[in-house]
């Protein structure tokens, strides 16, 4: 999907609007709310609208609100207000069942089956009921090999499940590392690395894409050398989920947990998708913490002592989840669903192509992409790091109306989410940069 290496970019405001007027995703933009820089200043609802729209390039930390969203929640506060417990089953979506009505939009989004996805709980919370089930050490093998620089929760959550097993984190929690002087991983390494210590490995988790590199793995082929090695294989997508194609079935993932609120655009805090491959669909003698909600459905409200797992991922849930927060997320998932992952990764391969073009086009080594080059081993995400000093530059973005993210010590992350970035907030955020750059 190399789109963008036959594009040929120029550096002016003029071309970045006429990459916009060719843009066939372009009348989505006006389905989200932009913050302005009036809005930003004042905390005013009321000046998000007639402002100037913020270049906002931190739709991989919070997506912004699809106005569809409002909508969505309201009919179930309405229907709260007509039905109150009733609306379990006369509200005009009955809240029951409510969570299916996100399922096949979920299946589409990862690449899978309907059995193998389900929306709930939060995503760290996703990922420990998944170790629970599928980090399963044994005397000889009981390491879980992640990437080095996961993000933080992540390994906290692999550390704890370690140190719950009765092992020492330091000795079971396995990590990779890019080459002295590289920045991110090779696919032949870690390969090799599976060669070397695959046997004394449970589990791998690696985070596509990795959140601070934006480094996407070749999944298939690592999943294949892990499962070879006799490792099972779990993904984080908190930064793939709605950024890359996803094949989770097809790559025989064996379970994806990823939350919704950062390239999902479903609000803060809001609910985890969980994959489970359907090859476990039916593995009922696998550990797991079980909850009301992944029983039986014909069963459930006989409230019977005994756990009878719903197959598939479903199995997995706990409790009753947030009617109100799934809405939200409804909404934006039809967003997706719409458009389909295909046309959104198209999109995001230019605007990432244009930015990496304008970045390299700023003279001196004032700042270095340390994401990768190949747009096969990237979303839409360039981790750029700065030479100077950050602060005085992230102060400088903010006035102009630029929101993006920012790591210790020195690396802003600029993500194009392809559903509201236009080429013109790539070429804002670039003069700015270039300029801060030359000192002007
Ligand atoms: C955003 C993110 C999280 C956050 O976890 P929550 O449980 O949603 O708070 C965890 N892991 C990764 C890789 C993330 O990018």
């Amino acid at each position: 999907m190399a789109v963008s290496s036959t594009l040929k970019f120029e550096n002016s405001e003029t071309f970045a609007r006429s990459m916009d007027e060719a843009d066939p995703l372009r009348s989505y933009r006006d389905r989200f709310y932009l913050p302005s820089l009036e809005s930003l200043k004042s905390g005013r609802y009321e000046d998000v609208e007639g402002g100037q729209p913020c270049v906002y390039l931190a739709g991989n930390s919070l997506g912004l609100q699809p106005r569809s969203v409002k909508e969505s929640i309201g009919k179930e506060l309405e229907d709260w207000a007509a039905y109150g417990v009733e609306g379990h089953f006369h509200a005009r979506k009955p809240w029951l069942p409510y969570h299916e009505n996100l399922t096949e939009m979920s299946a589409r989004l990862v690449g899978a089956k309907p059995l193998e996805v389900v929306v709930m709980n939060t995503l760290t919370t996703n990922l420990h009921l998944m170790m629970v089930s599928f980090y399963r050490p044994t005397k000889n093998r009981y390491k879980v090999l992640i990437e080095g620089g996961a993000f933080p929760s992540d390994q906290y959550a692999v550390a704890s499940q370690a140190k719950f097993h009765g092992y020492d984190p330091e000795n079971a929690v396995l990590e990779l590392h890019p080459r002295q002087g590289e920045e991110t991983m090779r696919t032949e390494d870690i390969l090799a690395y599976l060669d070397q210590h695959g046997e004394d490995i449970a589990l791998v988790v690696l985070g596509n894409v990795n959140y601070l590199t934006g480094q996407a793995f070749e999944v298939a082929t690592i999943a294949a050398r892990a499962h070879e090695k006799g490792c099972l294989f779990g993904l984080n997508l908190a930064h793939g989920a709605g950024n890359l194609v996803l094949k989770l079935h097809e790559w025989q993932v064996d379970f994806a947990v990823w939350c919704s609120y950062k390239y999902l655009n479903s609000g803060p805090g809001s609910l985890a998708g969980c994959f489970v491959h359907e090859n476990h669909a039916d593995s009922f003698d696998l550990p797991r913490f079980a909850g009301w909600w992944g029983h039986n459905k014909k069963t459930r409200f006989e409230m019977g002592p005994s756990f009878d797992p719903i197959s598939g991922a479903e199995g997995w849930q706990l409790s009753n989840p947030p009617i109100f927060q799934l809405a939200a997320l409804r909404a934006s998932l039809a967003i997706f669903d719409e458009v389909g992952m295909v046309k959104i990764r198209e999109k995001g391969d230019k605007l990432t192509a244009f930015l990496e073009y304008l970045l390299n086009d700023i003279p001196g080594d004032f700042c270095k992409i340390i994401t990768p080059a190949d747009p096969a081993q990237r979303g839409c995400q360039l981790s750029i790091r700065f030479k100077g000093e950050p602060k005085k530059l992230l102060a400088a973005l903010k006035e102009e109306g630029v929101i993006c993210d920012f790591r210790e010590p020195d690396i802003i992350r600029a993500a194009p989410a392809p559903l509201y970035n236009s080429f013109d907030d790539i070429y804002r955020f670039a003069r700015i940069l270039n300029s801060f750059a030359s000192g002007k």
